[in-house]
């Protein structure tokens, strides 16, 4: 069976987690397994990173060189660990060190222009992915498992869209199957560098924050792998995150549309768009932990099993505003609704709930706040005339609020869930400031302070019983 692996940050961010690695791709290749490896950078690395850059943009000079000491550091720990004080150490610190140059150079134009633009922040958020490839590709070979560095510059095209690219599927699946299968045929393990690709052109991209996963599906899915494996550092998809909830536990099978509600609202497990290349081809999913890789982890397939609970987990998503358009002309008014959301398109914002009253007064909708200002200016050009008018009033926003989404196919059909859930909450005094239910049921969706967020999360988790396996 052909695997796509990929490791996210902390499965290649230290010795140890490197060392289960290499035990991890070894076994799969003893089974006879054909293996493409994605890895992301070594934890903390995009951060520092992409810190410097904004730091430089704000004129600050030197936290560009301390970033790449520690960056350095890391690297050469890791390498020396591995391979020794020896010629093929040598190699890979000479192949890390331009790119930490590249990104000291980088950030000094930036510091010297003030500006950053979503292009450089591009470039210089891919090194970190780009100096993991070579290290874990050297590790793999000295540990006797044949490895090579592939760029996904060379392998994924996507559109020109910074910070969220796009892949071009037919492009990327040709580019992608030149690239890899030579290297398969011969037995080699191709890693690749997660998180970024190309446009057409040849400018690198990323796929925005946590893209890894992203690149592992679409890699899989170009080279018609039999399954993708998402090796993490917990036991799955979980019935919440654990750093909230300790009780929160792995879950064993859900399904595309399950997972792809829990990653659009937040669980970071997954990225948000990484399960789509899986569904549209079928091709299972695996969420493993690099740490216990006996643990079965999650398996995400077309369908999953009922579990016998109408609830199956809860995702939050925080640092969003809720805007809402309303005045008392508003239901004279025809095509509002169509013109509010052309004006928010044209921002390139991504709209997370929409709720609309029936007796039509208002419409409210929830984007992240870092987005915000251009929404209500691209509203308030849009519905100038009605504004000034006064048969709308001027748009608003209420900022610190947070999205949960509570997820589960056995919500289909089954009547007082919303009941339960509205109860827990009540009982918790937490007040809830709008409500969404998409028509497949399978989320119900609530807007709430971010104040509140916590504590809803496990006032839910406490009602359904999700401590319970
Ligand atoms: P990686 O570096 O491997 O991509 P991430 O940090 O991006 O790992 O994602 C894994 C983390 O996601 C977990 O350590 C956990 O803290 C967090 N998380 C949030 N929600 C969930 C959830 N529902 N299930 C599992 N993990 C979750
Ligand atoms: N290193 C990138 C990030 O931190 C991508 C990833 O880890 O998936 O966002
Ligand atoms: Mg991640």
């Amino acid at each position: 069976m052909l695997v796509v692996m990929k490791f996210g940050g902390t499965s290649v961010g230290s010795v140890r987690a490197l060392t289960q690695v290499v035990n991890i791709v070894r076994k799969a290749r003893n089974e006879g397994h054909d293996v493409v490896v994605v890895v992301s950078a070594m934890s903390g690395v995009t951060n520092l990173l992409l810190d410097a850059a904004h730091r430089a943009e704000a004129g600050d000079e030197t936290s560009a060189h301390q970033a790449r000491q520690q960056i350095e550091q890391k690297h050469a720990e890791a390498t020396l660990h591995f391979l020794g004080n020896t010629p093929q150490r040598d190699s890979v610190m000479a192949t890390i060190r331009p790119l930490l140059d590249e990104f000291e150079s980088l950030c000094h134009g930036i510091h010297v222009l003030g500006e950053l633009t979503p292009r450089a922040l591009d470039v210089i958020g891919g090194l970190g992915e780009r100096m993991s490839v070579p290290q874990v590709a050297a590790i793999l070979s000295n540990a006797g498992v044949t490895a090579q560095g592939v760029e996904a510059t060379e392998l994924i095209v996507t559109d020109r869209r910074h910070g969220s690219a796009v892949p071009i599927i037919e492009d990327t699946a040709q580019k992608t199957q030149a690239g890899l299968r030579p290297l398969l045929a011969q037995g080699v393990v191709p890693v690749v560098t997660g998180f970024i690709g190309a446009t057409k052109e040849g400018i690198t991209t990323t796929l925005g924050r946590g893209g890894s996963d992203y690149s592992a599906t679409i890699i899989g899915r170009a080279l018609k792998a039999d399954e993708v494996w998402i090796w993490t550092d917990v036991n799955g998809v979980m019935t919440t995150d654990p750093r909230v909830v300790p009780e929160a536990h792995p879950i064993g099978r859900l399904s595309y549309a399950e997972i792809s509600e829990l990653s659009f609202f937040g669980a970071k497990v997954l990225h948000s768009q990484a399960i789509r290349p899986a569904r549209r081809v079928g091709m299972p999913v695996r969420i493993l932990n690099t740490f216990e890789p006996d643990h079965p982890g999650t398996l995400i397939t077309a369908e999953s099993p009922v579990n016998g609970k109408t609830v199956k987990a809860i995702a939050a998503i925080k640092g969003m505003s809720l805007v809402t358009v309303a005045g008392p002309g508003m239901i004279g008014i025809p095509g509002v609704a169509g013109r509010t959301f052309t004006a928010v398109a044209r921002t390139h914002t991504n709209v997370l709930m929409i709720s609309q009253a029936s007796s039509e007064q208002s419409i409210c909708f929830v984007v992240p706040t870092a987005d915000v200002t251009r929404v209500i200016d691209a509203l308030e050009q849009e519905l100038i005339r009605e504004i000034e008018r006064r048969d709308l009033d001027r748009v608003k926003a209420e900022d610190n609020t947070v999205v949960l989404a509570v997820v589960g196919s056995g919500m289909k059909g089954m009547p007082g869930v919303s009941g339960r859930l509205f109860g827990a909450l009540g009982k918790e005094k937490i007040n809830v400031i709008a409500i969404a239910q998409g028509s497949s049921e399978y989320n119900i969706s609530i807007v709430i302070a971010q104040g509140d967020a916590d504590s809803a999360v496990k006032a839910i988790h406490k009602e359904f019983e999700l401590e319970k396996p």
